[in-house]
């Protein structure tokens, strides 16, 4: 496994439209080990595929209830709202208020291209809208409705 670099926000590959995974091979296998481990180190919740520069439609979560990897994903239904302070890997220092579906059942393709669906709430809707909207070329910074600063504590 390997540490990725994480682009930022001027990096024109997160306005791009990722294109579906067709190879579920070794070489996604690894890309998704890499993905996991970046989103570790960097202690973020969701990462994108494109954040790692590359354009296809791929994420990973975990919002503690341990790691999902979303491959393909679709937003089936979305229920709820809720609103809250979201940021971003590739937006370091940028927070502020998001409204979001508050529960969300989302079908995707697991690392053997297996198809499977899964009901997300709360934190885990808003990470997994999160990382879609990534796939589609769209940033929360989009959907803010109001900018907050949070000061660096450590
Ligand atoms: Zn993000």
């Amino acid at each position: 496994m390997a540490i990725r670099k994480i682009v930022t926000k001027e990096d024109p590959v997160l306005r791009a439209q990722c294109r579906p995974v067709e190879k579920f091979d070794k070489k996604l296998w690894q890309l998704l080990d890499d993905m996991a481990e970046t989103l570790y180190k960097a202690q973020g919740l969701g990462l994108a595929a494109p954040q790692v520069g590359i354009r296809r439609r791929i994420a990973v979560i975990d919002v503690g209830d341990g790691l999902i990897e979303l491959i393909n994903p679709v937003i089936l239904k979305s229920s709820g709202k809720q609103r809250d302070v979201e940021g971003c890997l590739s937006c370091p220092d940028q927070w502020g208020y998001v409204v979001r579906p508050n529960e969300c059942t989302v079908k995707a393709q697991d690392r053997n291209g297996e198809f499977f669906e899964i009901e997300l709430k709360e934190l885990g809707a808003r990470c997994a809208c999160h990382e879609i909207d990534h796939l589609d070329g769209k940033l929360f910074l989009d959907l803010v409705d109001e900018f907050v600063e949070i000061s660096e504590e450590e």
